[in-house]
C-alpha cells in the first residue's frame, strides 16, 4: 500500500479533493450527523473560482492584509485567490490528501491541525471561511480557540470568519423558535463524512449566531464586529484583540 493510499483511509474529505483535483469530477461526499439527515457536499464547490465565491467570502478576501493564515484550506480556493491578487498566504489543513493537493497547486500549505500548538506565527489577517466557525467545534471550546488564535495573531491582526445562525432551522410555521434552552446550543453539531468506502472519524461543528460568538470574544479579551450579512443568516465577523 502506499502512502498515500494509507492516510485516504481515515480522510475523506481529502480523498474527495484528490479525485476532483486529479479527474475534474468526484463521486459523492456524504455527511452524517445525529442531529439532521444525510447531506452531501458538492465537491466542485470546494473549487470555486473568485467570481463563484459568495459576496462575504469575497469581501473577507478583500479585507485580507499582510500575512495571511487560511485556516482548514481544503483545496486552497482562497489562498489561490489571494495569490492572484498579489497577497501571502500559508493554508493548512488537518487532511494530509488536501495538503497534497494544495501543494500541486503551487501553495504554500501545510498538515497542521489549529490547535497543535507546535504550529507557530505571527500573522496580520486569519481565513476561516465556509462556515469557517466549524472549527471552534463547540462553545465549551472558545477560551483554548481565543488562546490559540492570540499565539498565532500579530498585534494588530485580526482574524474573519463566517457562520450562519442556525435558528432557522428549528422555525414553526408561524414564525417563533423551538429551541431547547436546557440542551446544549443549537448551532453544536456532530458530522461524519464519508467518500466512497472512506470513512472519517466523528467531529464536532460548531455554527454559532453573531450575538453568541461576541459574546464568547469579549469573554476571552476579543472584539467581535459585524462586517457584513449574507442572503441566508449568514454573516462574516471581523474578531480583533481589544
Ligand atoms: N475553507 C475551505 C474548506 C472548508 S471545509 C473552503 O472554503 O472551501 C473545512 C476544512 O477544514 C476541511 O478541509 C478540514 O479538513 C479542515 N479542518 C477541520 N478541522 C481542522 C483543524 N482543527 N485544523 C485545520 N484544518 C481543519
Amino acid at each position: 500500500m502506499q502512502n498515500k493510499d494509507i492516510k485516504a483511509l481515515k480522510d475523506p474529505m481529502g480523498a474527495a479533493i484528490l479525485d476532483y483535483f486529479k479527474n475534474g469530477r468526484a463521486a459523492k461526499l456524504r455527511v452524517f450527523s445525529s442531529q439532521f439527515d444525510e447531506d452531501e457536499i458538492p465537491v466542485e464547490e470546494l473549487f470555486r473560482e473568485y467570481e463563484q465565491m459568495p459576496y462575504l467570502e469575497k469581501m473577507a478576501l478583500g479585507l485580507s492584509r499582510g500575512q495571511i493564515l487560511d485556516v482548514g484550506a481544503g483545496s486552497g480556493c482562497h489562498s489561490l485567490a489571494l495569490q492572484k491578487m498579489g497577497k501571502s498566504a500559508t493554508a493548512i489543513d488537518i487532511s494530509p490528501l488536501a495538503v497534497s493537493v494544495m501543494r500541486e497547486r503551487g501553495l504554500d500549505a501545510r498538515q497542521v491541525d489549529l490547535f497543535d500548538e507546535s504550529f507557530t506565527g505571527n500573522y496580520d489577517t486569519i481565513l476561516m471561511l465556509m462556515n469557517g466557525s466549524g472549527i471552534i467545534g463547540t462553545i465549551d471550546n472558545m477560551p483554548k480557540f481565543f488562546s490559540r488564535m492570540r499565539q498565532l495573531l500579530a498585534p494588530d491582526g485580526f482574524i474573519l470568519m463566517d457562520s450562519s445562525d442556525l435558528k432557522y432551522l428549528y422555525e414553526d410555521e408561524d414564525g417563533s423558535f423551538e429551541i431547547d434552552l436546557a440542551a446544549d446550543y443549537y448551532g453544536q453539531l456532530d458530522y461524519r463524512m464519508q467518500y466512497k468506502n472512506i470513512k472519517g472519524e466523528v467531529f464536532d461543528w460548531l455554527y454559532i449566531d453573531f450575538q453568541t460568538l461576541s459574546y464568547h470574544a469579549g469573554q476571552n479579551g476579543f472584539k467581535a464586529e459585524l462586517v457584513a450579512e449574507g442572503e441566508h443568516y449568514d454573516y462574516l465577523a471581523k474578531l480583533s484583540l481589544s
